[in-house]
């Protein structure tokens, strides 16, 4: 049962002449704020209810309904088990968090709740509470079998790279169009089952409520699928980070170069960014968005200009990294936040024409 259970704590170097040391400062100019394109106002036009969590009362189910069987995994803020449901033996998830502030897991659970039946967005079945662990209550969730990604990318065919693609759009537009961000759209937060195909979007525990004008902080997402704003500081992002972590992730499948962004720390990732899109990019942000460069980043940047992503292109990666798919990648992965495609433009590209309205039996099974 689950009260038994204790949670064990939870190389043309030049310096870079584009950003003057003048921006190298800790100091903020005056903000400069973009709006979405799509599903700005979302929040701003419901109730002030529902997206308001602070005031959110979740109902507790019994922990002697579940059984736990085995470990999955352990995230920072949780320790994952798998297992069952005592009274009709479905298999479920138990999310056991680590001691974390309340107003976080009343966030996690309303998004959950907000987002419940959703397209391809995992299902959050019960909260409990095992005796023994006052502070933080435990998540009960729908059991997605998984193939680990480092197995599975290498193995995916051009077709399934679109249909997978397209069913994460499809669960990231649904997400947006209720007013919520993602905040840590990465492979590990994917579960995807080969076999039968599902796939779901799983750990909204960084995920947020957009509103326009509001500042966030930018310490979300994994390191290697941050998007550009966070690591320049700029708290004024929106929706459209998630574009770029889907796209450090479709760049990563397509190039099968995993991670393909990959910084040895936040200051690296934001090199290794500027190697592939060029310095005039952040210049350009920095200038737009009136924002001045953090002085850690001083002596780390140097000029560079953009690499065409055609030049990552090779004879193991070219059945995926074909044409359309570089073209929806050079879509996403757009320095400024406000010029990326969005979910519901990017479903609309020719590279998901042969995966559109089309389900996976009809893609995969009925051709076997
Ligand atoms: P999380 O802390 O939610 O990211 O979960 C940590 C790990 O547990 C994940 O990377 C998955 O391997 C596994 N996991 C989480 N949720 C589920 C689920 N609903 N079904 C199957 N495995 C899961």
């Amino acid at each position: 049962m689950i009260k038994n259970l204790l949670i064990r704590s939870a190389s043309n170097i030049k310096p870079f002449e584009c950003v003057q040391l003048s921006y190298l400062t800790t100091a903020r100019a005056s903000k400069a704020v973009s709006k979405p394109r799509l599903y700005a106002e979302v929040n701003a036009q419901m109730p002030k209810s529902y997206s308001d969590y602070h005031e959110y009362e979740y109902k507790l189910g019994n922990s002697d309904d579940y059984e736990i069987t085995g470990k999955l995994g352990r995230g920072k803020y949780s320790e994952v088990f798998e297992g069952f449901n005592v009274l009709n033996g479905d298999r479920v998830v138990i999310k056991m968090l680590k001691p974390v502030k309340p107003e976080k897991i009343k966030r996690e659970l309303k998004i959950l709740e907000t987002l419940k039946g959703g397209p391809n967005i995992v299902t959050l079945q019960d909260v409990v509470r095992p005796i023994g662990q006052k502070m933080s209550p435990t998540y009960v969730l729908e059991y997605l079998e998984n193939h680990d990604f480092r197995w599975l990318y290498p193995r995916l065919s051009d077709l399934e790279v679109r249909y997978y693609m397209f069913e994460i759009l499809k669960a990231l537009d649904y997400a947006h169009s209720k007013g919520i961000m993602h905040r840590d759209i990465k492979p590990q937060n994917v579960m995807i089952n080969s076999f039968t195909k599902r796939l779901k979007l799983i750990d909204w525990g960084l995920a947020e409520f957009y509103h326009v004008g509001q500042a966030y902080n930018v310490r979300v997402a994994s390191r290697c699928f941050k998007g550009p704003e966070l690591l320049v500081d700029d708290e004024y992002y929106d929706y459209s980070l998630d574009v770029w972590s889907l796209g450090a992730m479709f760049a990563g499948i397509i190039f099968k170069k995993e991670p393909f962004f990959k910084g040895e720390s936040n200051e690296d990732q934001l090199v290794k960014i500027l190697d592939v899109l060029g310095t005039d990019k952040l210049q350009n942000y920095l200038i737009k968005y009136k924002l001045k460069l953090s002085s850690r980043y001083r002596g780390l940047i140097h000029e560079r200009k953009e690499v065409p992503w055609s030049s990552f292109v090779n004879r193991e990666n070219s059945h995926l990294a074909n044409p359309e798919a570089i073209d929806l990648l050079s879509k996403m992965l757009v320095f400024d936040k406000a010029d990326r495609i969005l979910p519901k433009e990017a479903m609309g590209h020719t590279y998901f024409d042969p995966v559109r309205q089309k389900t996976a039996s009809e893609l995969f099974i009925e051709k076997k």
